[in-house]
């Protein structure tokens, strides 16, 4: 089900522009000065309904590297392994470089769907230009402009038709996956659960997709840890680690019901932290937030209330989030972490019946009904919950289009005060009746 779209190309060909423009970023990011950072490299894309996640590669390597060109090179080879699509962006205006060359001579090897995208093409003379692309031997080519966003919907078409529909194998056990930045405690909780009692661990293979599986079974827990601690590789370029862990998070964050958001209580939630529980909430998966390495921190009878005060400010508007507090070294909670991430689960498979939510609901309304536009009344009649993997709730109404975002936000803080859905995203709509 993971479906990971990688932008690659050399320097300046236009991949932040484009990657702001698929995942219609507020903040644009472009600078021309060479090796800004950019603080966001992957976020969340849709199609006509179609959801992915889509990764700039740019953003991991800075321009002024003299190891550069051998990092994009690098990176590509990553991309080639771990992504669904590749988008390999060129420039119109400077034709083919040897850069160029370079890339499509590893691209031309994959068997991955590889998408020759002409970016800059501004103006009609220059889709004559952009012809000179086909010599990469990449065969079809997009032109579009990041820019404007032309042509970008005749690319995204023909990208979506190459997405895996198909679920996992395995879709009868929770799926947890333990995420978090190197070093905050992830092999630890692993090794902690699983024990030297490797019996209990079975790789499971044959999920098409190469991330490994273990199987827990023990102390009346029965699910799948989707492993991203184990999956480590060697880059010969340090600024590759980055991107393939990213890279790695992603798809298990994509294969997982609920992320295990970890961090270290040293250093506390980063916007690296902040940027995968965003993504995870986009992807409308459970969310357990783990602060790690308690041992470490001086308490007082205020701390733990500080920390969570501290994370749920990073987090909003969506904090009804559980954290667990955990020293993995001196084994405290670790249990606790498993037994939330079930409790999650199950809030983000929790059915509520039609009466039940109307009989909850409607009186809330009434007493605090939303507040009239232009002299329009909005009436809201009953809500029902909508099949899907995440709870979804509809409220149907006569003038939908009056309902304003406080208004969203007030009903949902009023299921989740009433209905047990802390840590699973919660959708409201209002509809037409
Ligand atoms: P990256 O290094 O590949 O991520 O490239 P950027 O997205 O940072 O873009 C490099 C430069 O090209 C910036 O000055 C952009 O404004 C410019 N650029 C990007 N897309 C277009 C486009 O469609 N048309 C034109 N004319 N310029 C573009
Ligand atoms: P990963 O990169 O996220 O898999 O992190 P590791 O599990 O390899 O842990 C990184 C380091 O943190 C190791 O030296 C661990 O021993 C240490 N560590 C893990 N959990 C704790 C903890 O709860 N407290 C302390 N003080 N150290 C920890």
């Amino acid at each position: 089900m993971s479906n990971i779209v990688a932008i690659v190309g050399r320097p300046n060909v236009g991949k932040s522009t484009l990657y702001n423009r698929l995942t219609e970023s507020r903040k644009a990011i472009v600078d021309d000065f060479s090796g800004v950072t950019r603080d966001r490299h992957y976020g969340q894309a849709e199609w006509t309904d179609r959801q992915f996640t889509v990764i700039d590669t740019g953003g991991y390597v800075a321009h002024s590297d003299d190891v550069f060109e051998a990092a994009i090179r690098e990176q590509v080879v990553i991309a080639i392994e771990e992504a669904s699509v590749i988008l390999f962006v060129v420039d119109v205006t400077t034709g083919i470089t040897d850069l160029d060359d370079d890339i499509a001579g590893l691209l031309r090897k994959s068997k991955k769907p590889v998408f020759v995208v002409v970016n800059k093409v501004d103006n009609n003379n220059q889709h004559t230009e952009a012809s000179v692309f086909y010599a990469l031997g990449l065969g079809e080519i997009y032109n579009i402009s990041s820019m404007t966003g032309s042509g970008t919907g005749d690319l995204l078409d023909e990208v979506i038709k190459h997405f895996d529909d198909e679920p996992l194998e395995d879709n009868t056990r929770p799926k947890y996956a333990i995420i978090g930045r190197p070093n905050v405690g992830k092999s630890s909780i692993i090794n902690s659960l699983i024990g030297r009692d490797r019996n209990i661990v079975t790789p499971i293979a044959g999920t098409t997709r190469d991330s490994i599986h273990i199987h827990y079974n023990q102390y009346g827990h029965d699910f799948m840890l989707v492993d991203t601690a184990g999956m480590r590789k060697k880059t010969k370029v340090k600024e590759n680690i980055e991107f393939y862990s990213v890279m790695r998070t992603i798809k298990a964050l994509e294969e997982a019901d609920v992320v295990i958001l970890m961090i270290d209580a040293v250093e506390g939630m980063e916007s690296q932290d902040i940027n995968i529980f965003h993504l995870a909430e986009k992807n409308k998966k459970g969310i357990v937030i783990v602060v790690n390495k308690w041992d470490l921190i001086e308490k007082n009878n205020k701390t733990v209330k500080v920390f969570e005060d501290m994370i749920r400010q990073k987090i909003a508007p969506f904090t009804d989030v559980p954290i667990v507090f955990t020293s993995v070294l001196e084994k405290q909670r670790v249990l606790k972490v498993i037994d939330v991430a079930n409790q999650v689960y199950q809030n983000r498979a929790r059915k509520i019946s039609t009466s039940k939510l109307n009989e909850v609901m409607l009186p809330i309304i009434e007493n605090y009904p939303p507040p009239s536009t232009k002299g329009k009344y909005v009436k809201i009649k009953y809500a029902t919950q909508i099949a899907g993997t995440s709870p979804m709730f509809a409220f149907f109404c006569n003038l939908p289009q009056y309902v304003k975002e406080p208004y969203y936000r007030f009903i949902e803080n009023k299921l989740r005060e009433n209905f047990d859905l802390s840590g699973a995203p919660v959708q409201v709509w209002f509809r037409q009746k």
